[in-house]
């Protein structure tokens, strides 16, 4: 009997479950440890925000994938690991031995100095939730003709998108409540990875809800009246949302597993680990020979290959190399069920792209909340 030990209930684990749901084996006993069982889908998250969605719609059930894939689900967070010993310790002390360990725990917010004005980090994301519920009540106290400043620090797809989703739904919990956005960049502009005409349309949107944008501001500090940049500049503010990037976490660095310049686990094209060849990683937590942008898209794609390569190292087969999209569909959403979405030099907007959105982040999350594949 081999013990595969997956932590982390992220994209590519979504993917090696299913493929046990079909590939299940009485000589291998899985295991996944996650915090929740609802894993949330990121694609989805930023129409939450906006309300459109409740939280269960937009995560993957990974208990029940768990129980049609015939794994044990453990409710925990891992703490460390000792690769001697082959055992992985959780945050309430149980341990758990492995053969074969795979992690696919995301990535965490860049650390901050301080935290006086209340601060809503976008990662992890399963934390939004409980954000959301003290977010919701500190602005319905406030009284009719207030003015609430929001800034946004990072302005990444994803803090772009959670800003005009926030805003959106801002507007309609406290409609009498007069709404100060801000999109603070350290950057010199907006974007810079995706094609002029797509760019143009996000910048259109943020005048359209007039957000302005602050460039050049690299934050150093969040106190109680806001946020402090290195060049000393101030942005007052009320809420403080955080999208800076995506930071590793730190305790599979502690157990002595190669890093890359960032910190994130140095994996091979294979996704494995090339300090520990029984340990795997995929998502936002392998720093791959040729990095990939911190994205679902991604994380979503290495999975495949992730559950082909531990069934192949469980068996001594041939492992795949996972070889990254070059070019991948961006669809974001701006607040009031509308979406830009851009494929290489082409991009469109309207409802009807984020009706096509919807279809498409629905039928992927049917594929692991629908149960078992048919054989
Ligand atoms: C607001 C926002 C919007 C985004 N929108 C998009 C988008 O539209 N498209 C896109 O491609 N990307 C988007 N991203 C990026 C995307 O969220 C990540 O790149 C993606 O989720 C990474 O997937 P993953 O499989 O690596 O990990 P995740 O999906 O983050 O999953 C990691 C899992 O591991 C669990 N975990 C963490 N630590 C532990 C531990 N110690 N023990 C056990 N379990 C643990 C977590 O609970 C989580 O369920 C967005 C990000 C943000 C913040």
């Amino acid at each position: 009997m081999k013990r595969l030990l997956l932590i982390g209930a992220g994209h590519a684990h979504a993917q090696v479950l299913r493929d046990l749901c079909t590939r299940a084996s009485s000589d291998l006993e899985v295991t996944l440890v996650s915090p929740a069982s609802l894993a949330p889908y990121s694609g989805m998250v930023p129409g939450w925000m906006a309300g459109h969605y409740d939280w269960d719609e937009c995560c993957i059930d990974a208990e029940q994938l768990c129980r049609a894939a015939g794994a044990r689900f453990v409710r925990g967070l891992a703490s460390a690991i000792d690769a001697d010993a082959r055992t992985v310790q959780l945050a309430d002390g149980a341990r758990l031995p492995y053969d074969l360990l795979s992690l696919d725990i995301g990535s965490t917010a860049l650390p901050l100095a301080g935290a006086g004005t209340p601060l809503v980090a976008m990662r992890p994301l399963e934390r939004l939730e409980a954000h959301w519920e003290r977010l919701r009540h500190q602005v319905q106290a406030l009284p009719a003709g207030a003015r609430l400043r929001v800034v946004m620090v990072g302005a990444g797809a994803a803090g772009i998108e959670a800003l005009l989703a926030v805003r959106h739904q801002l507007a309609a919990w406290a409609p009498a409540v007069g709404l100060d956005c801000v999109l603070a960049t350290s950057g010199a502009g907006l974007l810079p990875a995706l094609a002029a005409r797509a760019a143009r349309l996000v910048q259109r949107h943020l005048r359209a809800h007039d957000i302005e944008v602050v460039r050049g501001f690299e934050a150093a500090e969040v106190d109680a009246m806001g946020v402090r940049g290195c060049d000393g500049r101030r942005l007052d503010a009320d809420v403080v949302l955080w999208a800076t990037g995506a930071a590793p976490h730190a305790w599979p660095g502690a157990a002595g597993l190669a890093l890359d310049e960032a910190g994130f686990i140095r994996v091979d094209a294979t996704l494995r680990s090339v300090s520990h060849p029984d340990i795997f990683a995929a998502g936002d937590c392998a720093g791959l020979p040729a990095p990939v942008p911190k994205a679902g898209v991604f994380a979503v794609r290495m999975g495949p290959v992730l559950a082909h390569n531990l069934h192949a190292a469980l068996h001594e087969l041939p492992l795949a190399p996972y070889r990254p999209q070059r070019r991948n569909l961006f669809l974001l959403g701006t607040g009031a069920r509308h979406a830009i979405a851009a494929w290489g030099p082409f991009a469109w907007q309207g409802k009807w792209v984020w009706r096509w959105k919807e279809r498409i982040d629905r039928r992927f999350l049917a594929r692991y909340n629908g149960g078992p594949r048919p054989a």
